[in-house]
């Protein structure tokens, strides 16, 4: 399989939903990516967690494959996020963030992980994320995500970063702080012009579009009548969509880009059925790709020319 770096935030998140509630759960950027992605590719994760940090979660990592040596386990305790979320589930209310071990970490890469050629800068403090992309030598492919804890602290180090990516993943209400448009096309094509070729909005239960070029993708979310915790669905769509990218060894073929975009559709969909990343844990590739093509084929819709024709032909 084809390789992915990923650095990004492993946390225990305690979240509030209108379903119910976790505490000190499984979670984190990285996290969510690397459990994504591993059903495509091999993913090999940077980050830290203090020494309070469960060993079942890093067991649920590795069963999944994720190479765990760039994970530091340090003296401190591991990053904390709590949030809730009202009946609007595309937006977390950010309750707490305490970066604890992520305020001294300084990773250095291996010279196996140097060479990696898909990297995914997971959100994380933008100055992190320049560090990893700048011990990199030559990778294919760029892509990074943030939210508005980092939008809010430290904007010119986004900006910075971004005119170094080649797809950058936002959900709008981030994407429209970030560039000051107001709404998510428009921020789409700010961003588009300070560097990434390709940019991903997503708008929770409303879907998705991609900015390729000149052009707008538009896409659904998979219809889900009922969720449990949005929580990491952001990560998990990424996670879907360069992981089927980094599979095909193709990064900027558009029908490649599209089933990207479903791909990371699928993965979010199921990552909201249940609490931290319980239902993405262990998954079957066969189920996915089930609900993969369910969604592909519903998007399409029959030309109408018939229907023009016939009209035509009625006479006056
Ligand atoms: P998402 O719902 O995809 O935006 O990602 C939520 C995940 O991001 C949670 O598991 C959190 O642990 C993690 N997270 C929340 N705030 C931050 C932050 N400021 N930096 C890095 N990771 C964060």
């Amino acid at each position: 399989m084809s390789g992915i770096l990923v650095v990004g935030s492993v946390a225990l998140d305690s979240v509030k939903t209108t379903a119910g509630k976790s505490v000190e759960a499984l979670g984190g950027s990285a996290t969510y990516f690397s459990l994504s992605a591993s059903y495509f590719a091999d993913v090999a994760l940077v980050g830290v967690v203090g020494e309070d940090f469960p060993r079942e979660h890093k067991r649920a990592l590795e069963r999944r494959g994720v190479d765990l040596d760039g994970l530091k386990t340090v003296k401190g305790k591991t990053f904390r996020w709590s949030g809730k979320y009202g009946k609007d589930a595309s937006n977390a209310e950010t309750l707490a963030t305490h970066l604890n071990v992520f305020k001294e970490f300084k990773p250095v890469l291996s010279d196996a992980q140097r060479r990696i050629p898909v990297v995914f800068l997971a959100n994380i403090d933008p100055e992190l994320q320049s560090e990893v992309l700048a011990q990199m030598k030559g990778p294919k492919l760029v892509a990074c995500d943030t939210m508005n804890y980092w939008i809010e602290s430290k904007p010119a180090a986004i900006k910075k970063l971004l005119s170094k990516v080649d797809i950058f993943f936002s959900n709008d209400q981030e994407a429209m702080r970030l560039t000051g448009a107001p709404n998510g096309l428009q921020a789409a094509e700010v961003l588009a012009d300070w560097g990434p070729s390709v940019v991903v909005i997503k708008k929770g239960e409303h879907g998705a579009l991609m900015k390729v070029g000149s052009k707008f993708y538009v896409y659904p979310a998979y219809p889900l009548a009922r969720i449990k915790d949005p929580t990491g669905a952001g990560d998990t769509f990424a996670g879907g969509f360069l992981g089927y990218l980094a599979s095909t060894g193709v990064h900027d073929d558009v029908a490649h880009l599209k089933r990207a975009m479903a791909y990371g559709t699928t993965m979010a969909s199921f990552n909201v059925q249940d609490f931290s990343t319980k239902n993405i844990e262990a998954l079957e590739r066969d189920l996915i790709d089930e609900r993969f093509h369910e969604f592909a084929d519903g998007l399409q819709i029959p030309r109408a020319e018939s229907l023009a024709k016939s009209r035509r032909a009625v006479p006056a």
